[in-house]
Formats: structure tokens, C-alpha cells, sequence
């Protein structure tokens, strides 16, 4: 949209073309503005009352002698605005993932250290369900982009990989050099619930979910964003992510980012297993 056209001619009909087209990309791109601004704003002030609501529950739930099922209604109302909490944040990282708002945060990003976070930080859920959540090899990875939107990423991939693998079943992440290219590669795999081969090319839409009923739990949360949210931003950072997935067998879900020009050439002597 923010090319104009230029029509070479000599006549005044062609100018009059292409001042017209123009006039008329200019109010499509004035339009895509407000929309993403209505987005943006819908999303920050819902975030405030939800916040408000969520801890006014909080506090009822504490400070009074409550009887069984008064205590599981208000229980329930906090698990409602917890997950609409998530919806509108979610909603804001679109808003700002459309708007490029990553590109003002660039810096040299330390991926090896961002995964080492995510893992640690999944550790507590996955031990409640009796998963194994390993780091597999990670070599030292430096690539450009903003630290904030990269750990989103790793942490959605998690947090995929636990919901959706059942009691007992296994997680791994990894990082690693693309041999013969200046680009290093994610891995989060897992041996959970799988998804079904139609399937596969609709996780990236947004609001997408498949099946219910294979989730690891029948109430497993989710709003269908989060992979959506994961290629927005890989792909802003010039990566590509892809999903590969066997039914009732598990999950490897693949993000290949470039890495800075220094890394690229220390790679090699980065490499540490762990
Ligand atoms: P959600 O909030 O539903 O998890 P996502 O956009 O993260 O939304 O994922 C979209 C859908 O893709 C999920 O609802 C689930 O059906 C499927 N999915 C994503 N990750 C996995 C995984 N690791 N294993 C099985 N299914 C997955």
C-alpha cells in the first residue's frame, strides 16, 4: 500500500487513472490504520477493568467465610477473567505486531538464554502433570529482533506442548546452527496428543482450535491465538515457523530465525550440549 502507481503514458485519461487508484489505496491504507488502532485501544482499556474485576473476586474470595458453592461460582468467575485477561492481551500483541511495533525494540537477542527462561519457567505445570520438559542441545544463538516478542514465542510453544501432551508424555526444546546457513532452528517437540493432518495447515489461522476432546483435559484453555501471534512475529523477524505432526504421537513445531552477522561466524565455536 505504500507503493504508488505510476502509469506511463501521455495522455491526461492516464493520469487521471492512476491519481484515482491512488486516491483510493490512500483511504484503503487510512482504513487498515483505524482499524488497527480500534484494536489497539479496545484491547488497552479492557485491560484495566479486567485486571479490577479479577482482584476484586480475589479479595471476596478470601475475605469471607463463604459457603461451597458460593466459593466455586467465584472460583469459576476468576478462571473466566483470567482467560479473558489472556484473550485481550493476546489482542494486543496483534495490535502491536501489525503495527511493527517490534521494530522499535530491536536489540541482539540472546536466544539460547530465552529458551533456557522458558523452560525453567514451564518447569512447576509440566512436573504437575507428569511431564518431562528437557532441554535437548542448545548452541549459543544471537539474532536480531525484540526480546519481549521472541520469548512470547518460545513461551507459546511451551505452553502448547504442555497442554497438549497427556500425563506421562514428554517435551523437548532445542536450539541449533542450520548447517551451511547463518540461521539457527527452535525445536519444540513433544509426545502429545498430535494433530490431525487436515488440521495442520489451520493452526497459524487465527482463532483457530482443533478438536477439543484431544486435549490433554477437557477444560484446557486456549483462544486459538497464540500460534498465529508466533508466525506474525517470526515472520517479522524474516523467520519462518512450521508445524509437523502425527496423530495421537506428538507435535514438532520448527521456527528458523537468521542469526547477527557476528554470531553467524562464532556459531561453531558456541555449541554447547546440554
Ligand atoms: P490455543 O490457544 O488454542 O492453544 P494456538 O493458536 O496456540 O491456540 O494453537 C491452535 C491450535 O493448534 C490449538 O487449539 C491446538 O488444537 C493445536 N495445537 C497447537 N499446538 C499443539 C501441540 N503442541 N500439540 C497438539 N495440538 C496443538
Amino acid at each position: 500500500l505504500d507503493e504508488r502507481l505510476k502509469l506511463r503514458g501521455t495522455g491526461d485519461e492516464l493520469d487521471q487513472l492512476a491519481h484515482t487508484i491512488n486516491g483510493l489505496l490512500d483511504r484503503i491504507a487510512a482504513y487498515l490504520q483505524q482499524k488497527r488502532d480500534f484494536l489497539a485501544n479496545a484491547a488497552h482499556e479492557l485491560r484495566t477493568p479486567l485486571a479490577a474485576i479479577r482482584s476484586s473476586i480475589e479479595v471476596s474470595l478470601e475475605g469471607h467465610r463463604l459457603n461451597q458453592e458460593d466459593s466455586s461460582m467465584l472460583e469459576d468467575l476468576i478462571d473466566q477473567s483470567t482467560s479473558l485477561e489472556v484473550l485481550v492481551n493476546q489482542l494486543l500483541l496483534i495490535s502491536e505486531t501489525e503495527i511493527g511495533q517490534w521494530a522499535h525494540e530491536t536489540e541482539h537477542v540472546e536466544l539460547h538464554e530465552v529458551v533456557a527462561r522458558a523452560v525453567e519457567m514451564f518447569q512447576g505445570v509440566a512436573e504437575v502433570s507428569d511431564i518431562r520438559l528437557n532441554q535437548g542441545a542448545v548452541c549459543h544463538a544471537t539474532v536480531p529482533g525484540s526480546r519481549r516478542y521472541l520469548r512470547q514465542v518460545v513461551n507459546n510453544l511451551i505452553d502448547n506442548a504442555v497442554k497438549y501432551t497427556r500425563t506421562g508424555g514428554k517435551i523437548v526444546v532445542s536450539l541449533e546452527e542450520v548447517p551451511h546457513e547463518r540461521r539457527v532452528k527452535l525445536t519444540v517437540k513433544d509426545t502429545g496428543v498430535g494433530i490431525d493432518p487436515e488440521d495442520i495447515p489451520k493452526v497459524f489461522d487465527r482463532f483457530f482450535r482443533a478438536d477439543r476432546s484431544r486435549a490433554r483435559t477437557q477444560s484446557v484453555q486456549g483462544t486459538g491465538l497464540g500460534l498465529s501471534i508466533c508466525q506474525a512475529v517470526v515472520s517479522a523477524h524474516e523467520g519462518t515457523i512450521r508445524c509437523q505432526s502425527v496423530l495421537n504421537q506428538g507435535t514438532t513445531m520448527e521456527v528458523f530465525l537468521p542469526l547477527t552477522t557476528e554470531e553467524a561466524q562464532s556459531v561453531d565455536a558456541g555449541f554447547h550440549p546440554a
